[in-house]
Protein backbone atom coordinates (compact mmCIF):
# COMPACT_ATOMS: atom_id res chain seq x y z
CA UNK A 1 0.00 0.00 0.00
CA UNK A 2 1.66 3.08 -0.71
CA UNK A 3 -0.10 6.55 0.90
CA UNK A 4 1.15 9.98 -0.79
CA UNK A 5 1.67 11.46 2.99
CA UNK A 6 1.21 14.28 4.12
CA UNK A 7 -3.10 13.63 3.33
CA UNK A 8 -6.03 15.62 3.56
CA UNK A 9 -7.82 16.03 6.73
CA UNK A 10 -9.94 18.39 8.99
CA UNK A 11 -8.43 17.88 12.29
CA UNK A 12 -10.17 18.82 15.83
CA UNK A 13 -7.77 20.07 18.73
CA UNK A 14 -9.02 20.87 22.00
CA UNK A 15 -7.90 24.78 23.03
CA UNK A 16 -8.32 26.73 26.24
CA UNK A 17 -12.22 27.09 25.90
CA UNK A 18 -13.27 23.95 23.69
CA UNK A 19 -12.00 23.20 20.44
CA UNK A 20 -11.17 24.23 17.01
CA UNK A 21 -11.37 22.56 13.97
CA UNK A 22 -8.61 23.21 11.42
CA UNK A 23 -7.63 21.54 7.84
CA UNK A 24 -4.57 19.59 8.55
CA UNK A 25 -2.05 17.53 6.65
CA UNK A 26 -2.15 14.32 7.86
CA UNK A 27 0.80 11.02 8.44
CA UNK A 28 -0.64 7.59 8.67
CA UNK A 29 1.03 7.45 11.73
CA UNK A 30 -1.35 9.87 13.43
CA UNK A 31 -4.38 7.36 12.48
CA UNK A 32 -5.65 5.85 15.42
CA UNK A 33 -5.41 1.63 15.82
CA UNK A 34 -7.17 -0.21 14.12
CA UNK A 35 -7.24 -3.29 11.41
CA UNK A 36 -8.43 -2.25 8.34
CA UNK A 37 -7.06 0.93 6.95
CA UNK A 38 -9.91 2.59 3.85
CA UNK A 39 -9.41 5.38 1.20
CA UNK A 40 -12.33 7.24 1.80
CA UNK A 41 -13.82 8.78 -1.26
CA UNK A 42 -17.16 10.49 0.56
CA UNK A 43 -18.22 11.54 4.07
CA UNK A 44 -21.45 13.66 4.72
CA UNK A 45 -22.66 16.58 6.95
CA UNK A 46 -24.73 15.28 9.85
CA UNK A 47 -26.47 16.96 12.63
CA UNK A 48 -23.96 15.77 14.96
CA UNK A 49 -21.29 17.01 12.31
CA UNK A 50 -22.51 20.19 12.76
CA UNK A 51 -22.26 20.07 16.30
CA UNK A 52 -18.84 18.91 16.27
CA UNK A 53 -17.20 21.39 13.62
CA UNK A 54 -19.03 24.40 15.45
CA UNK A 55 -17.31 23.49 18.24
CA UNK A 56 -19.70 22.37 20.54
CA UNK A 57 -19.06 20.63 23.61
CA UNK A 58 -20.33 16.82 24.05
CA UNK A 59 -19.59 14.92 20.59
CA UNK A 60 -15.93 14.73 20.46
CA UNK A 61 -14.73 12.73 23.27
CA UNK A 62 -10.84 12.84 22.59
CA UNK A 63 -8.15 14.89 20.67
CA UNK A 64 -6.70 15.52 18.23
CA UNK A 65 -9.35 13.97 16.54
CA UNK A 66 -10.45 13.98 12.68
CA UNK A 67 -14.87 14.45 12.94
CA UNK A 68 -17.29 12.89 10.31
CA UNK A 69 -19.48 10.11 11.65
CA UNK A 70 -19.64 8.64 8.60
CA UNK A 71 -17.36 7.36 5.61
CA UNK A 72 -16.88 5.39 2.54
CA UNK A 73 -14.39 4.70 0.04
CA UNK A 74 -11.92 1.53 -0.71
CA UNK A 75 -10.51 -0.51 1.75
CA UNK A 76 -6.47 -0.58 1.11
CA UNK A 77 -5.33 -2.79 3.96
CA UNK A 78 -7.42 -6.15 6.16
CA UNK A 79 -10.03 -7.72 5.85
CA UNK A 80 -13.25 -8.47 7.45
CA UNK A 81 -16.79 -10.57 7.21
CA UNK A 82 -17.37 -9.66 3.71
CA UNK A 83 -14.79 -7.68 2.06
CA UNK A 84 -11.25 -7.56 1.77
CA UNK A 85 -8.24 -4.84 0.18
CA UNK A 86 -10.30 -3.66 -3.10
CA UNK A 87 -13.78 -3.77 -2.09
CA UNK A 88 -15.91 -0.69 -1.70
CA UNK A 89 -17.09 -0.24 1.61
CA UNK A 90 -19.35 2.11 4.36
CA UNK A 91 -18.94 2.29 7.60
CA UNK A 92 -21.05 4.72 10.70
CA UNK A 93 -21.43 5.02 13.73
CA UNK A 94 -19.72 2.96 16.17
CA UNK A 95 -17.95 6.06 17.78
CA UNK A 96 -16.05 7.44 14.17
CA UNK A 97 -16.20 10.94 14.50
CA UNK A 98 -16.82 10.98 17.95
CA UNK A 99 -14.69 8.86 20.45
CA UNK A 100 -12.32 7.59 17.77
CA UNK A 101 -11.10 9.45 13.91
CA UNK A 102 -13.87 9.79 11.41
CA UNK A 103 -14.48 10.28 7.59
CA UNK A 104 -13.05 13.92 6.86
CA UNK A 105 -9.95 12.64 6.27
CA UNK A 106 -8.36 11.06 2.83
CA UNK A 107 -7.70 8.00 4.82
CA UNK A 108 -9.47 6.07 7.85
CA UNK A 109 -8.49 3.05 10.12
CA UNK A 110 -10.87 1.74 11.69
CA UNK A 111 -11.75 -1.88 13.35
CA UNK A 112 -13.29 -4.70 10.58
CA UNK A 113 -16.35 -5.39 13.15
CA UNK A 114 -17.31 -1.70 11.65
CA UNK A 115 -17.15 -2.23 8.33
CA UNK A 116 -20.00 -2.83 6.34
CA UNK A 117 -19.27 -3.96 2.33
CA UNK A 118 -21.81 -2.02 0.07
CA UNK A 119 -24.60 -4.07 -1.49
CA UNK A 120 -24.31 -5.14 -5.05
CA UNK A 121 -25.12 -2.43 -8.00
CA UNK A 122 -24.24 0.70 -5.34
CA UNK A 123 -20.94 3.07 -4.61
CA UNK A 124 -19.86 5.26 -2.26
CA UNK A 125 -21.22 8.81 -3.35
CA UNK A 126 -24.67 6.42 -3.24
CA UNK A 127 -23.35 5.14 0.27
CA UNK A 128 -23.16 8.71 1.45
CA UNK A 129 -25.46 10.52 0.09
CA UNK A 130 -27.79 8.28 2.38
CA UNK A 131 -25.66 8.16 5.33
CA UNK A 132 -25.97 7.82 9.14
CA UNK A 133 -29.44 10.10 8.20
CA UNK A 134 -30.40 7.78 5.68
CA UNK A 135 -29.30 4.27 7.74
CA UNK A 136 -31.36 6.27 10.68
CA UNK A 137 -34.32 6.91 8.92
CA UNK A 138 -34.31 2.72 7.35
CA UNK A 139 -33.84 1.38 11.33
CA UNK A 140 -36.50 3.89 12.17
CA UNK A 141 -39.03 2.06 9.11
CA UNK A 142 -37.89 -1.63 10.03
CA UNK A 143 -38.77 -0.90 13.65
CA UNK A 144 -42.45 0.08 12.71
CA UNK A 145 -42.33 -2.54 10.57
CA UNK A 146 -40.79 -5.12 13.15
CA UNK A 147 -43.83 -3.46 15.17
CA UNK A 148 -46.85 -5.03 12.97
CA UNK A 149 -46.06 -8.45 13.47
CA UNK A 150 -48.57 -8.74 16.09
CA UNK A 151 -51.39 -7.26 14.02
CA UNK A 152 -50.50 -3.76 14.53
CA UNK A 153 -51.88 -1.97 11.84
CA UNK A 154 -50.14 0.90 9.69
CA UNK A 155 -52.70 0.94 7.33
CA UNK A 156 -52.89 4.77 7.79
CA UNK A 157 -50.95 7.62 7.29
CA UNK A 158 -47.52 8.16 8.87
CA UNK A 159 -45.78 11.23 9.78
CA UNK A 160 -42.38 12.00 9.90
CA UNK A 161 -41.53 15.43 11.42
CA UNK A 162 -38.13 17.65 10.53
CA UNK A 163 -39.25 16.36 6.83
CA UNK A 164 -36.42 18.43 5.22
CA UNK A 165 -33.37 17.25 7.07
CA UNK A 166 -31.84 14.50 6.50
CA UNK A 167 -33.20 11.77 8.48
CA UNK A 168 -36.71 13.25 7.42
CA UNK A 169 -36.06 13.59 3.61
CA UNK A 170 -35.09 10.24 3.66
CA UNK A 171 -38.36 8.51 5.94
CA UNK A 172 -40.32 10.32 3.36
CA UNK A 173 -39.24 8.71 0.42
CA UNK A 174 -38.73 5.21 2.31
CA UNK A 175 -42.09 5.00 3.38
CA UNK A 176 -43.44 6.73 -0.05
CA UNK A 177 -41.25 3.84 -1.17
CA UNK A 178 -42.87 1.15 0.88
CA UNK A 179 -46.24 2.57 0.06
CA UNK A 180 -47.29 4.38 2.90
CA UNK A 181 -49.41 8.03 3.06
CA UNK A 182 -46.95 10.67 3.95
CA UNK A 183 -47.76 13.08 5.83
CA UNK A 184 -44.63 15.28 6.53
CA UNK A 185 -44.22 18.12 8.90
CA UNK A 186 -42.14 21.34 7.97
CA UNK A 187 -41.01 24.75 9.22
CA UNK A 188 -40.51 25.39 5.83
CA UNK A 189 -43.31 25.20 3.83
CA UNK A 190 -41.95 27.00 1.11
CA UNK A 191 -40.26 23.71 0.40
CA UNK A 192 -43.75 21.72 -0.27
CA UNK A 193 -43.46 20.81 -3.47
CA UNK A 194 -40.00 19.48 -2.33
CA UNK A 195 -41.43 17.17 -0.31
CA UNK A 196 -44.10 16.06 -2.63
CA UNK A 197 -41.53 15.35 -5.22
CA UNK A 198 -40.07 12.89 -2.79
CA UNK A 199 -43.58 11.28 -1.44
CA UNK A 200 -45.52 13.17 0.69
CA UNK A 201 -49.25 12.97 0.31
CA UNK A 202 -49.31 15.49 2.66
CA UNK A 203 -47.86 18.53 4.06
CA UNK A 204 -47.89 20.39 7.70
CA UNK A 205 -46.58 23.43 9.21
CA UNK A 206 -44.40 22.26 12.32
CA UNK A 207 -46.57 24.13 14.90
CA UNK A 208 -49.30 22.12 13.99
CA UNK A 209 -47.27 19.59 15.71
CA UNK A 210 -45.84 21.07 18.56
CA UNK A 211 -48.89 22.82 19.59
CA UNK A 212 -51.20 19.45 20.33
CA UNK A 213 -51.29 20.12 24.09
CA UNK A 214 -53.49 17.73 25.23
CA UNK A 215 -52.46 14.05 27.25
CA UNK A 216 -54.81 12.52 24.48
CA UNK A 217 -56.25 14.49 21.18
CA UNK A 218 -58.15 12.97 18.31
CA UNK A 219 -56.42 9.89 16.72
CA UNK A 220 -54.39 11.03 13.42
CA UNK A 221 -51.36 8.96 12.62
CA UNK A 222 -50.99 5.10 12.30
CA UNK A 223 -47.21 6.08 13.35
CA UNK A 224 -44.29 8.75 13.25
CA UNK A 225 -40.67 8.99 12.53
CA UNK A 226 -39.86 11.74 14.74
CA UNK A 227 -36.24 13.68 14.32
CA UNK A 228 -37.69 16.65 16.50
CA UNK A 229 -38.37 15.77 20.36
CA UNK A 230 -39.85 17.92 22.99
CA UNK A 231 -43.43 19.54 22.16
CA UNK A 232 -43.28 18.08 19.02
CA UNK A 233 -42.76 14.43 20.06
CA UNK A 234 -45.45 14.97 23.05
CA UNK A 235 -47.64 16.17 20.77
CA UNK A 236 -47.31 12.95 18.18
CA UNK A 237 -47.72 10.71 21.34
CA UNK A 238 -51.08 12.41 22.05
CA UNK A 239 -52.54 11.85 18.23
CA UNK A 240 -51.02 8.42 17.27
CA UNK A 241 -53.92 6.11 16.93
CA UNK A 242 -54.49 3.15 18.98
CA UNK A 243 -52.10 0.29 18.87
CA UNK A 244 -49.96 2.66 17.11
CA UNK A 245 -45.84 3.70 17.40
CA UNK A 246 -43.62 6.22 17.27
CA UNK A 247 -40.21 5.85 16.28
CA UNK A 248 -37.81 8.11 18.33
CA UNK A 249 -34.77 9.50 16.12
CA UNK A 250 -33.86 12.85 17.00
CA UNK A 251 -33.77 16.08 19.35
CA UNK A 252 -33.45 18.93 16.10
CA UNK A 253 -35.98 21.03 18.55
CA UNK A 254 -34.99 19.49 22.03
CA UNK A 255 -33.98 16.64 24.16
CA UNK A 256 -36.53 17.37 26.89
CA UNK A 257 -39.73 15.03 26.48
CA UNK A 258 -42.55 16.15 28.76
CA UNK A 259 -45.51 14.37 28.42
CA UNK A 260 -48.09 12.19 30.28
CA UNK A 261 -48.33 7.89 29.96
CA UNK A 262 -52.40 8.58 28.81
CA UNK A 263 -51.06 7.53 25.25
CA UNK A 264 -49.27 4.62 25.90
CA UNK A 265 -51.88 3.09 28.72
CA UNK A 266 -55.02 3.99 27.48
CA UNK A 267 -54.19 3.65 24.03
CA UNK A 268 -51.39 0.99 23.55
CA UNK A 269 -49.20 3.98 21.41
CA UNK A 270 -45.58 2.82 21.83
CA UNK A 271 -42.43 4.63 21.60
CA UNK A 272 -39.13 2.64 19.55
CA UNK A 273 -35.82 3.76 20.17
CA UNK A 274 -33.40 4.47 17.47
CA UNK A 275 -29.86 4.35 17.91
CA UNK A 276 -28.18 3.97 14.66
CA UNK A 277 -24.23 4.12 16.14
CA UNK A 278 -24.32 0.60 17.99
CA UNK A 279 -26.73 -1.08 15.95
CA UNK A 280 -26.13 -5.15 15.62
CA UNK A 281 -24.81 -6.11 12.43
CA UNK A 282 -27.57 -8.20 11.26
CA UNK A 283 -29.86 -5.51 11.54
CA UNK A 284 -27.34 -3.04 9.80
CA UNK A 285 -26.91 -5.59 6.89
CA UNK A 286 -30.53 -5.42 6.55
CA UNK A 287 -30.80 -1.95 6.47
CA UNK A 288 -28.25 -1.70 4.24
CA UNK A 289 -29.74 -4.26 1.61
CA UNK A 290 -33.56 -2.63 2.00
CA UNK A 291 -31.46 1.27 1.32
CA UNK A 292 -30.54 -0.55 -2.08
CA UNK A 293 -33.33 -1.45 -2.92
CA UNK A 294 -35.45 1.35 -1.96
CA UNK A 295 -33.24 4.16 -2.09
CA UNK A 296 -31.64 3.88 -4.89
CA UNK A 297 -29.65 7.20 -6.35
CA UNK A 298 -32.27 8.31 -8.91
CA UNK A 299 -34.50 8.50 -5.74
CA UNK A 300 -31.37 10.23 -3.52
CA UNK A 301 -31.10 12.71 -6.31
CA UNK A 302 -33.76 15.65 -5.52
CA UNK A 303 -32.64 15.52 -1.87
CA UNK A 304 -28.29 15.33 -2.22
CA UNK A 305 -26.03 18.62 -2.84
CA UNK A 306 -22.50 17.29 -3.06
CA UNK A 307 -19.45 19.57 -1.14
CA UNK A 308 -15.93 19.21 -0.41
CA UNK A 309 -13.92 19.25 3.05
CA UNK A 310 -13.10 22.97 2.30
CA UNK A 311 -17.28 23.38 2.43
CA UNK A 312 -17.82 22.35 5.74
CA UNK A 313 -17.20 25.08 8.31
CA UNK A 314 -20.25 27.07 6.08
CA UNK A 315 -22.48 23.97 5.96
CA UNK A 316 -22.00 23.06 9.49
CA UNK A 317 -23.11 26.68 10.45
CA UNK A 318 -26.17 26.18 7.98
CA UNK A 319 -27.19 22.93 9.47
CA UNK A 320 -27.47 23.83 13.02
CA UNK A 321 -29.31 26.67 12.00
CA UNK A 322 -32.17 24.22 10.56
CA UNK A 323 -31.45 25.83 6.98
CA UNK A 324 -30.06 22.63 4.86
CA UNK A 325 -32.38 20.55 2.94
CA UNK A 326 -31.74 16.60 2.71
CA UNK A 327 -28.40 15.02 2.14
CA UNK A 328 -24.92 17.26 1.86
CA UNK A 329 -22.19 14.51 0.86
CA UNK A 330 -18.83 15.17 1.52
CA UNK A 331 -16.46 13.83 -1.79
CA UNK A 332 -13.21 13.81 0.11
CA UNK A 333 -10.26 12.00 -2.26
P1 LIG B 1 -30.93 17.93 9.81
O1 LIG B 1 -30.41 19.21 10.37
O2 LIG B 1 -30.62 17.55 8.42
O3 LIG B 1 -32.52 17.92 9.97
C1 LIG B 1 -33.18 18.40 11.11
C2 LIG B 1 -34.49 19.04 10.68
O4 LIG B 1 -35.26 19.28 11.85
C3 LIG B 1 -34.33 20.42 10.03
O5 LIG B 1 -34.06 20.33 8.65
C4 LIG B 1 -35.68 21.03 10.30
O6 LIG B 1 -36.63 20.48 9.37
C5 LIG B 1 -36.03 20.47 11.68
N1 LIG B 1 -35.65 21.40 12.75
C6 LIG B 1 -34.47 22.05 12.92
N2 LIG B 1 -34.50 22.82 14.02
C7 LIG B 1 -35.73 22.66 14.55
C8 LIG B 1 -36.38 23.19 15.71
N3 LIG B 1 -35.75 24.05 16.52
N4 LIG B 1 -37.64 22.81 15.96
C9 LIG B 1 -38.28 21.95 15.15
N5 LIG B 1 -37.71 21.39 14.03
C10 LIG B 1 -36.45 21.76 13.76
O7 LIG B 1 -30.44 16.80 10.82
P2 LIG B 1 -30.47 15.20 10.63
O8 LIG B 1 -31.61 14.83 9.77
O9 LIG B 1 -29.10 14.73 10.31
O10 LIG B 1 -30.78 14.75 12.13
C11 LIG B 1 -32.06 14.99 12.69
C12 LIG B 1 -32.06 14.60 14.16
O11 LIG B 1 -31.87 13.19 14.26
C13 LIG B 1 -30.92 15.25 14.96
O12 LIG B 1 -31.40 15.56 16.24
C14 LIG B 1 -29.88 14.16 15.02
O13 LIG B 1 -29.04 14.29 16.13
C15 LIG B 1 -30.76 12.93 15.10
N6 LIG B 1 -30.10 11.72 14.62
C16 LIG B 1 -30.20 10.62 15.40
C17 LIG B 1 -29.65 9.44 15.02
C18 LIG B 1 -29.85 8.24 15.85
O14 LIG B 1 -29.08 7.27 15.75
N7 LIG B 1 -30.87 8.23 16.68
C19 LIG B 1 -28.82 9.35 13.79
C20 LIG B 1 -28.87 10.55 12.96
C21 LIG B 1 -29.48 11.70 13.41
P3 LIG B 1 -37.94 21.28 8.88
O15 LIG B 1 -37.48 22.67 8.57
O16 LIG B 1 -38.39 20.51 7.69
O17 LIG B 1 -38.91 21.26 10.02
Amino acid sequence: MTVQEPFRALVARRQEKGHAVEPTGLKMADLPPGNVTIRVTHSSLNYKDGLALQGRPGILKTFPIVPGIDLAGEVVDGSGEGFGPGDQVVVTGWGIGENTSGGYAEYARVQSEWVEPLPAGTDSAWAMAVGTAGFTAMLAVLALERHTFYGADLGGPILVTGATGGVGSTAVALLAAAGHEVHASTGKLDQADYLRELGAAEVLPREEISELNRPLESERWAAAIDTVGGSTLAGIMAATRRQGAVAVCGLAGSAELTATVFPLILRGVSLLGIDSVACPRPLRREAWARLARDLPIERLAPMTQTYTLDDLPGLSRRILAGELRGRSVIRVA
